[in-house]
């Protein structure tokens, strides 16, 4: 099936408007009809080669919301007409250890990323969801709950379950004082999730502008990171700090506003930058990292979110604005998360 998407066509080209051949569903798989897909800044990191290893031509794209509009004969999970979501991933060795566990992201093999990433066996490049349709096995396909706006579910995908799975992990309770930095598309929902999970939550940031933003979301503080004084201000204040920048900052100062035994975990995947064991032995505090979650738990934070009202606050583009929304994000300039209504690929 001839697909209209958009790509990469090299790292320092802009990206424009591409076709993709998708197959007929196999047995246990499902045709889905994407209406809405999120702009990750891991879609920038990617087309721009920065992880180095980019697979090109590059159609970039892992929080998509869609219809199941055909189902293989083997498919019992989903039906045609159902709302349905592809994250990071759509598939893995599912023997591992970790597969078993249901952290495919971790399989010991690689997951098969949604895009910039190979098929297991044909060994073809995936594309993601900056195009109208894709298939995938159904497994690997989650259910978008009644009661969440199809638009703002989208960036749940990658966003909200990058979010929500750290959060999960280490524990973070009612009371907890969690902060989090950088107010992006990550940001935004750590923000809403550690709030549903009665934590108090303190945005540092960069950006001034987003204070009231801040507060609206849930936050009960709002500190500017320009500001250096804030530091030896808040030293040693917070249980839980989670790091969603994107761009190459100092770590050690921010593991230095953490309690005894408070935890910082690394979402943001920007250049390295020099670590120093002061902050981390003065304190007994942890320095962590997590990528996503799995299929199980994303289910459960769809569910979870369903439940809470909590959902991505989005800004809605065509897919010819792109380019420009990549250059916003680079300023830290999005409210929360761009979404790319696929309506606008059919004439692109
Ligand atoms: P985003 O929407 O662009 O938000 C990033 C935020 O970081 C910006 O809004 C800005 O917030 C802050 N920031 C940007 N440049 C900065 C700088 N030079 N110094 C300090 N702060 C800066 O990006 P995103 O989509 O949330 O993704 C954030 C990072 O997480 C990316 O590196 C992405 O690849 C990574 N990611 C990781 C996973 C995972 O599984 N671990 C999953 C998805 C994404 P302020 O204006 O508030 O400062
Ligand atoms: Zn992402
Ligand atoms: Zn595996």
């Amino acid at each position: 099936m001839r697909t209209p998407a958009y790509a990469a066509p090299s790292a320092d080209e802009p990206l424009a408007p591409f076709t993709v051949e998708r197959r007929e569903p196999r047995a246990h798989e499902v045709l889905i009809d994407i209406l809405y897909c999120g702009v990750c800044h891991s879609d920038i990191h990617q087309v721009r080669d920065e992880w180095g290893g980019s697979i090109f031509p590059m159609v970039p794209g892992h929080e998509i919301v869609g219809r199941v509009s055909r189902a293989g004969e083997g498919a019992t999970k989903f039906a045609v007409g159902d709302l349905v979501g592809v994250g990071c991933f759509v598939d893995s060795c599912r023997n591992c250890e970790p597969c078993r566990a249901g952290e495919e992201q971790y399989c010991r093999e690689g997951m098969t990323g949604t895009y910039n990433s190979r098929e297991r066996g044909s060994g073809e490049p995936t594309y993601g969801g900056y195009s109208t349709r894709i298939v995938v096995d159904e497994n690997y396909v989650v259910r978008i709950p009644d009661g969440i706006a199809p638009e703002r579910a989208a960036p749940l995908l990658c966003a909200g379950i990058t979010t929500y799975s750290p959060l999960r992990h280490f524990g973070v309770k009612a009371g907890d004082e969690v902060a989090v930095v950088g107010l992006g598309g990550l940001g935004h929902m750590a923000v809403k999730l550690a709030r549903a999970m009665g934590a108090r939550v303190t945005v540092l940031s960069t950006s001034e502008s987003k204070r009231q933003d801040a507060m609206a979301l849930g936050a009960t503080g709002f500190l500017s990171t320009r500001e250096r004084s804030m530091f030896r201000e808040h030293a040693g204040t917070f249980d839980f700090i989670i790091d969603t920048v994107s761009a190459q900052h100092d770590y050690n100062a921010y593991l230095n506003l953490l309690r005894i035994d408070g935890t910082m975990v690394l979402l943001g995947i920007p250049d390295p930058t020099p670590l120093s064991a002061f902050p981390l032995v003065s304190g007994r505090r942890r320095l962590a990292g997590s990528m996503i979650g799995g299929i199980r738990e994303t289910q459960e934070m769809l569910d979870f979110c369903a439940e809470h009202g909590v959902a991505a606050d989005v800004e809605m583009i065509d897919i010819a604005d792109i380019n420009t929304a990549y250059e916003r994000m680079l300023k830290g300039d999005v409210r929360y998360r761009f979404v790319i209504d696929t309506a606008s690929l059919a004439d692109a």
